[in-house]
């Protein structure tokens, strides 16, 4: 399995660092950040491979990307050139999701400008919920995770199943220091962590505790970027770049 950081930066941009996302094999994209189809090309990554977008949670450094995703794939199926097998498939939480890909959809101006419409498919999930894909598994549990007026978000940490390889690989989304999670994480080869809402040391605790592989933390700022105190719980305790991919 191949994953490739797309964004691996805090909430808002800073030079060469986009917003936290990344894509699982080329063909699923977990969250778009805020200029996810341009990182995705400077990368080196097709857009239009894109069969599947999973949603950790609906704040807006997760989501922004949205519209220029789809203005994207829309420009290119009228120049004939995105021709998906199959609707491209959104997964979200399931109180906030069709409403903001709705709202994408009104920002592109969809009713005035109708051959911009591409077909989607709206998969709601709330957390502790399991979808089956194209080849994977994905299993949800709720993370901890509030905004800044501390309304508690609906937020999901998932595990990746691989169907045909039977290798799984965990991710947090945006979530506070919430030791569950190691006993959804037991002994993933691969641990990707939340270091804007936890310490890197903190997610170097839940890493331990899993028995895990290998720990990346993604969504932290330049600022703080310390492997120190990770390293001194988690000893296989990396940093997330921009534009690096992992195979496992
Ligand atoms: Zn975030
Ligand atoms: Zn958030």
């Amino acid at each position: 399995m191949k994953i490739s950081f797309v964004g691996t930066g805090p909430c808002t941009p800073e030079p060469g660092k986009e917003v936290a996302s990344f894509l699982v094999d080329g063909r699923i994209l977990v969250d778009t950040g805020w200029c996810n189809v341009l990182k995705m090309l400077e990368q080196g990554l097709n857009p239009l491979n894109i069969e599947y977008l999973i949603f950790t949670h609906m704040h807006h450094d997760h989501y922004l990307g949205l519209p220029q995703l789809l203005f994207y794939l829309a420009c290119r199926k009228i120049l004939g050139v995105y021709k998906p097998p199959r609707p491209l498939t959104i997964i979200g939480p399931s109180k906030q999701l069709r409403k903001i890909v709705a709202t994408s959809q009104a920002l592109l101006q969809i009713r005035r400008y109708p051959e911009l419409a591409i077909a989607l498919q709206i998969v709601s999930l709330k957390p502790g919920a399991t979808f089956k894909g194209a080849g994977f598994v994905l299993e949800t549990m709720a993370a901890k995770h509030s905004s800044g007026g501390k309304l508690r978000e609906e937020a999901l940490t998932c595990k990746y199943t691989d169907t045909a390889l039977a290798k799984s690989f965990v991710f947090t989304g945006d979530t506070s220091f919430h030791p569950p999670i190691a006993a959804f994480a037991k002994n993933t080869p691969l641990l990707i962590h939340d270091a804007c809402h936890t310490s890197p040391g903190d997610a170097a605790v839940v890493a331990k505790s899993a028995r895990a592989g290998k720990l990346y933390l993604i969504h932290g700022s330049n600022r703080v970027r310390s492997l120190k105190a990770a390293r001194k719980v988690f000893k296989n305790s990396f940093w997330a770049e921009d534009g690096k991919r992992v195979e496992f």
